[in-house]
């Protein structure tokens, strides 16, 4: 089979993977349902609850972390359930379409793309119509490059209405903080591939007893995603389909690694970094999607495309002349602004190349600030 050449994969998922975890996914297949198995996912479950700040029941799935979204939604909700979702961005936008496939009746808040959620906006809408039965809130918007104040939404929704909050922390749980039992989180999703460290195929998910609750009366339709039926099979060291192995095998590795440069460590670094990049973009002349720096995200980065560039131009020649994949927008920004994932295993040294690269193909596509 064709190899592709090792790229600057900058893309907010997939991310590069390290090579000591490329080498633990080649271990040998192994019998799911014998105690090689048992072993290997009782320890990633303990050590994922370290990486999620919580003592809720927790969950691997085999599925993208959009597997893990549905799981919150329907293990919680029935069709006709009055829910919030938020959104200011793609990936808030795909939050409302799937429960809204599942037959919630939705209030959908919109924000604008490049700010926050506002939690005075959430307290008035939960104020206005107690038969509220949860809030959807997105903790890092990918497609622009939000982090959103998950903390405080959680004071007003869990503090001051005592609602269901399911959290879609695909692309920051293990990179952004997100404590999960501080906040009082009922449901958070996220996936293998963004800061993980592996590829994508898996994703966890965290269980309040709140949430449990809910489940009991929850009536949305559900099968693979059924989440009594993974707790039940926990109890006997298995899972109730065939988990996906070799990323298993790798997700043990990148825990070992996590855990071993601490989780504040691990923040920290996502923190330096996205500054490198946001201060980097800056000084070349660049405008950050993302004006108010409180909410600009630690994993990913968008840039407006500035006038007279062509986007595709620009990202063509970062990839063929200087082997750095950048993001384009998403949804509605498709066009508009190009991302910059900072995200898992990353080094200050990645960002550096990026801007070095763009300092040379910025003037080749028309850039002249
Ligand atoms: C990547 C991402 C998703 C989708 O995850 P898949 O693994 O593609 O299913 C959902 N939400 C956010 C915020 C993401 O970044």
């Amino acid at each position: 089979m064709q190899r592709f050449p090792s790229q600057n994969l900058r893309t907010p998922g997939p991310t590069p993977i390290p090579s000591d975890i490329v080498e633990a996914m080649t271990n040998p297949m192994i019998n799911h349902r014998g105690p090689e198995f048992d072993t290997l996912l009782n320890k990633a479950t303990e050590q994922l609850k370290q990486v999620f700040m919580t003592k809720n029941d927790l969950f691997i799935l085999t599925a993208s972390g959009t597997g893990s979204l549905e799981a919150s939604i329907v293990n919680t909700l029935s069709p006709g359930d009055r829910v919030i979702a938020a959104t200011a961005g793609a990936f808030g936008d795909r939050f409302v379409d799937m429960v809204e496939a599942y037959g919630a009746d939705v209030k959908r808040m919109d924000f604008d793309w490049g700010g926050p959620i506002d939690p005075d906006d959430i307290r008035k809408a939960l104020q206005a119509e107690p038969d509220i039965k949860a809030v959807l809130v997105t903790h890092n918007e990918t497609s622009t490059g939000v982090t959103h104040p998950v903390e405080d939404i959680a004071k007003v929704v869990k503090g001051e209405f005592d609602k269901l909050l399911l959290v879609d922390a695909v692309s920051s749980l293990g990179c952004i903080p997100l404590p999960v039992d501080a906040w009082d989180c009922d449901m958070v999703g996220t996936a293998s591939q963004k800061g993980f460290m592996i590829p994508p195929g898996l994703s966890f998910i965290s269980v309040s007893e709140r949430a449990w609750k809910a489940q009991q009366t929850a009536k949305m339709p559900r099968f693979y995603f059924d989440l009594s039926m993974a707790k039940s099979y926990l109890q006997t060291g298995q899972t109730p389909f065939t988990p996906n192995l070799s990323a298993m095998y790798g997700l043990s590795r990148a825990l070992d690694v996590l855990l071993e440069e601490g989780m504040e460590n691990v923040f920290g670094r996502h923190h330096t970094i996205a500054q490198l990049t946001r201060d980097g973009a800056r000084d070349l002349g660049l405008e950050l999607l993302v004006a108010d720096e409180a909410y600009a995200s630690n994993t990913v980065t968008a840039i407006k495309v500035p006038e007279g560039v062509d986007q595709k131009a620009l990202m063509g020649k970062m990839r063929t002349e200087h082997n750095v994949v950048l993001a384009g927008g998403q949804g509605r920004m498709s066009a508009d602004i190009f991302r910059i994932g900072h995200l898992g295993a990353v080094a200050k040294e990645d960002i550096t190349e990026v801007m070095d690269a763009l300092k040379i193909v910025l003037p080749e596509v028309g850039f002249n600030p």
